[in-house]
C-alpha cells in the first residue's frame, strides 16, 4: 500500500495525521464528548489499555489547560504494550485482567478517587465473532472492576463494547453500577463494525458493596439467556449516535483533495507503536522472508532433503 492509499480510503485516519494525533480513535472519544460532556470538572483520569496513546493525548489536551491544572491533574495509562511518553501521563504497561496490574493502577492514585476512567481495549481479534466478543466482555468486566475500585461516587466509566448477542448481559451488569448507561456509536466508529462505546454515568455501586478483584457481580457463569427475558426484567438501554452530523463518514472513501484546489500534503504518523508484537512479522514481509508455500515444480531440481519445512 503507497504512503497516501491509506489517507484516500480512511479520512479519519488521514485527519489524524494532520492534528498530532497518535490514531484514528482520537475522534471516537473527542465525539463521544460533544454528546456527553465526559470532561467537565475531570481532574483525575485513567486511560485503560491505552496504546498507542490517543485517548491519553485526549485527557491530557483536554484536562490541562493552565499550570494550575497541571499541577492537580492526574492521567494514569496502562496497555500490554509499550508506549511512548506523552505529558502529564503516568504510564503503566500490563494486562488488566491481572490483579497485580489493578493493583499497580490503584496504588497510583493513593486513595484518591478518579473522576473518570476510559477503557478503548480490544483482544487481537481472530475473526471468530463468538470468541471475539467473549474476550472483548472480559476485556471490559475487568475495566469495570478495576473502576469500582477507583471511581468516586457519581464519577463516569466509557467503553468500548461489541454489540453482540450476549450483550444485554453485559447492560445488566452495568447498570448494577450505574443508573445511567447509554451505547454511543461516534461518527468516526465504522457503521460496518459492531464496536460501540458504553457511556455510564453516575457511579452509584449497590449499598454495602466493596470492591474486590474477584467480583461475584460481574460472574458471567449465569444459568439465563438474556435475550429471553421481557418486560421489566431485561434490560434495554438507550442508543445514541454522536458527534456532528457534518462530520466526515467513517465508511465512505474520501479523495486526496478534499476541496477542490485545497491541494494534499501527506503527513508521516505522528508516533508509531514502539514495540509492536508484529514487528518481526513485518520484518520478514518487508525482506520477502516470509515462507513461502511450495508451487508444482518448485523443488525439481533441489537436491532431496533440502525442500523448506
Ligand atoms: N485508545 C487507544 C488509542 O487511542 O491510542 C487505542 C487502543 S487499541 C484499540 C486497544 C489496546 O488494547 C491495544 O493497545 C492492546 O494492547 C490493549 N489491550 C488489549 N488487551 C489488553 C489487556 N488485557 N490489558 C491491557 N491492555 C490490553
Amino acid at each position: 500500500m503507497g504512503r497516501s492509499s491509506k489517507d484516500k480510503r480512511d479520512i479519519y485516519y488521514r485527519l489524524a495525521k494532520e492534528e498530532g494525533w497518535r490514531a484514528r480513535s482520537a475522534f471516537k472519544l473527542l465525539q463521544i464528548n460533544e454528546e456527553f460532556n465526559i470532561f467537565k470538572d475531570v481532574s483525575k483520569a485513567v486511560d485503560l489499555c491505552a496504546a498507542p496513546g490517543s485517548w491519553s493525548q485526549v485527557l491530557s489536551r483536554k484536562l490541562r489547560h493552565s499550570e494550575a491544572d497541571k499541577s492537580k491533574v492526574k492521567i494514569v495509562a496502562v496497555d500490554l504494550q509499550a508506549m511512548a511518553p506523552l505529558p502529564g501521563v503516568i504510564q503503566l504497561q500490563g494486562d488488566i485482567t491481572k490483579e497485580s496490574t489493578a493493583k499497580e493502577i490503584i496504588s497510583q492514585f493513593e486513595g484518591e478517587q478518579a473522576d473518570l476512567v476510559v477503557c478503548d481495549g480490544a483482544p487481537d481479534v481472530t475473526g471468530l465473532h463468538d470468541i471475539d466478543e467473549y474476550i472483548q466482555a472480559q476485556l471490559l468486566l475487568a475495566a469495570l472492576n478495576i473502576t469500582t475500585h477507583m471511581l468516586k461516587p457519581g464519577g463516569t466509566f466509557v467503553a468500548k463494547i461489541f454489540r453482540g448477542k450476549d450483550v444485554t448481559l453485559l447492560y445488566s451488569q452495568l447498570k448494577i453500577f450505574f443508573p445511567n448507561v447509554t451505547v454511543a456509536k461516534p461518527r468516526s466508529s465504522r457503521n460496518s463494525s459492531i464496536e460501540a462505546f458504553v457511556v455510564c454515568q453516575g457511579y452509584a455501586p449497590p449499598v454495602g458493596y466493596k470492591p474486590n478483584m474477584s467480583n461475584p457481580l460481574l460472574d458471567q457463569h449465569y444459568d439465563v439467556d438474556f435475550n429471553s427475558l421481557e418486560g421489566p426484567n431485561r434490560v434495554i438501554v438507550p442508543f445514541l449516535a454522536c458527534g456532528d452530523l457534518s462530520a466526515y463518514d467513517s465508511d465512505k472513501t474520501y479523495p486526496l483533495e478534499l476541496e477542490p484546489g485545497a491541494g494534499y500534503a501527506y503527513h508521516p504518523p505522528t508516533q508509531s507503536p514502539i514495540d509492536p508484537p508484529y514487528k518481526t512479522a513485518c520484518y520478514l514481509k518487508k525482506n520477502d522472508l516470509l515462507s513461502k508455500p511450495e508451487t508444482a515444480g518448485s523443488g525439481k531440481d533441489r537436491p532431496a532433503g533440502t525442500g523448506s519445512t
